[in-house]
C-alpha cells in the first residue's frame, strides 16, 4: 500500500462536476478578476461564518499584512507571534516595519503559551497574532483578556484552521479580524493562491478592501496607495463549490483524527494531538510527538507512508531571524519539538483501511525497536 501525505486529485474527482461546470461558468462570463463570483463566495464565506464582513484577497500572507497595515502597526511597533509557524505568521509584521517578537509554545497544543506572551508585552506591542496551528485554536479566553487588559489587537492567523471552534465560537470571529489562506492544501483549498480577511469591524473592513484594492473603491478614485491583492474569479468558482461540502469534510478529518487516536493510543513510545478542552479542532495536520521521530519517519518512507513535519526549524532560529540572536533556551519548548514532531498522512478522504496500515507500520517500527 502508498499512503500520501495529502491527495487533492480525490478530492476533485468526487466533485469533478460542480469544479468543472464552475471553471466552465467563469470563462464563459470573463468574470476573471472581481465580478459575481468573487462577490458571491465573499457573501457566502461571511455567511457561514456569521460575520459582517470578508474580503478576498491574493492568499493568507496578504491577508496578514493587509489587516496589520490597515490597524496603522509600523516602525517602531512590535506584534508578537507563536515561535513554531509558517513563516507568514512573522515575515508580515516586519512587511509593516515593526518587529516581530516570538513567543514559545504549549508542548500540549503546540500553539502560542500564554506566561510566555504576557512576558513578551512592553508599551510598544500593537498586536498578537495567535496562530491556529494544525487547526487546534489557541486559549482564546487569555489571549483575548491580554488583549483587553493592554489595549492590544489580537488578530487570528487562521490558515490552518477553518471552521474550528474554541467555546462554541469560531476561529477568525473572536479577534479585531480573521485572516485565511485557501493554498490548495489547506482545509479549504483554491486551486492557486487565495486568502481572505473576515471582520465586523465597519472600518477596518473598508480600509482592507480599498488597500487591497490600490487604495481604491470606486474605479479611479485613489485615496491612498495601496496593493494589488485580489482573488479571482476562477479561485472564487472553486472555492464556492466547495463550500457545500467544507463542513462534511471537516467532519471527516475530525473522525480520521478519532481512527488514529484509537489505533496509535497503545503506543508508548509517541503522543497523540491533545485537543483542547471545549474547543473544535479541525486537524489541518494530525500531529504525534516522539523521541525517535527521524527513525520511525524513514521507517514509513520505506513502508510507502509519506509524512512531513510542521516544521523543522521554529521561527526565531530560521537564518532569517539570525540577527535577533535567540538561543535554544529562549523558545525550550519549540527548540525540543524540532526534533520530535511527525505530521502524519490526513486528508478527509483517506480510507480507514489507510489509517490503519500507517498506524500498524508505527506500531511495527516500535516493537521492532523495543525487540
Ligand atoms: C499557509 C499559511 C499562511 C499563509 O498562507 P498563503 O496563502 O500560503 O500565503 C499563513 N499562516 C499559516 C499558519 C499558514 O499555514
Amino acid at each position: 500500500m502508498k499512503v500520501p501525505f495529502v491527495d487533492l486529485k480525490r478530492q476533485y474527482l468526487s466533485i469533478k462536476d460542480s469544479i468543472d461546470l464552475a471553471i466552465e461558468s467563469v470563462i464563459d462570463n470573463t468574470a476573471f478578476i472581481g465580478g459575481k463570483y468573487v462577490n458571491e463566495f465573499e457573501a457566502e464565506f461571511a455567511k457561514m461564518y456569521g460575520v459582517k464582513h470578508c474580503i478576498s484577497c491574493a492568499n493568507g500572507t496578504d491577508s496578514l499584512y493587509i489587516i496589520m497595515k490597515m490597524l496603522g502597526i509600523g516602525t517602531g511597533d512590535e506584534v508578537i507571534t507563536a515561535a513554531n509557524s509558517w513563516i507568514s505568521s512573522s515575515e508580515t509584521i516586519s512587511q509593516t516595519g515593526a518587529n516581530p517578537v516570538f513567543a514559545d509554545v504549549d508542548y500540549n497544543f503546540l500553539t502560542i503559551n500564554i506566561q510566555d506572551l504576557e512576558a513578551k508585552i512592553t508599551n510598544r506591542t500593537k498586536a498578537i497574532i495567535p496562530v491556529h496551528l494544525t487547526g487546534q485554536v489557541c486559549d482564546m479566553d487569555k489571549i483575548l483578556e491580554l488583549g483587553k487588559k493592554y489595549s492590544i489587537h489580537v488578530i487570528e492567523d487562521c490558515a490552518q484552521s477553518h471552521f474550528s471552534e474554541f467555546k462554541g465560537h469560531k476561529a477568525g470571529t473572536m479577534g479585531i479580524a480573521g485572516s485565511f489562506s485557501f493554498y490548495p492544501g489547506k482545509n479549504l483549498g483554491a486551486y492557486g493562491d487565495a486568502g481572505c480577511i473576515i471582520t465586523n469591524d465597519n472600518q477596518l473592513a473598508e480600509k482592507c478592501r480599498m488597500y487591497a484594492r490600490h487604495g481604491a473603491l470606486i474605479k479611479h478614485q485613489h485615496k491612498m496607495e495601496g496593493i494589488n491583492s485580489r482573488l479571482d474569479g476562477l479561485q472564487a468558482a472553486i472555492l464556492l463549490a466547495k463550500l457545500p461540502h467544507i463542513l462534511k469534510w471537516t467532519d471527516d478529518r475530525i473522525r480520521v483524527a478519532a481512527l488514529y487516536e484509537r489505533y496509535l493510543q497503545e503506543i508508548k513510545q509517541i503522543k497523540t494531538p491533545v485537543v483542547r478542552a471545549d474547543s473544535k479542532h479541525t486537524f489541518h495536520l494530525y500531529v504525534i510527538v516522539t523521541e525517535d521521530r527521524n527513525n520511525l519517519m524513514q521507517y514509513l518512507k520505506q513502508k510507502n507512508i509519506e509524512t512531513a513535519i510542521h516544521y523543522p526549524t521554529a521561527l526565531p532560529y530560521m537564518e532569517a531571524y539570525q540577527y535577533l540572536g535567540y538561543n535554544r533556551e529562549d523558545f525550550p519548548v519549540a527548540s525540543d519539538l524540532e526534533s520530535k514532531i511527525l505530521s502524519l498522512p490526513i486528508f478527509p478522504e483517506i480510507t480507514e483501511s489507510e489509517v490503519q496500515y500507517v498506524a500498524q507500520s508505527i506500531a511495527e517500527y516500535f516493537e521492532s525497536t523495543t525487540g
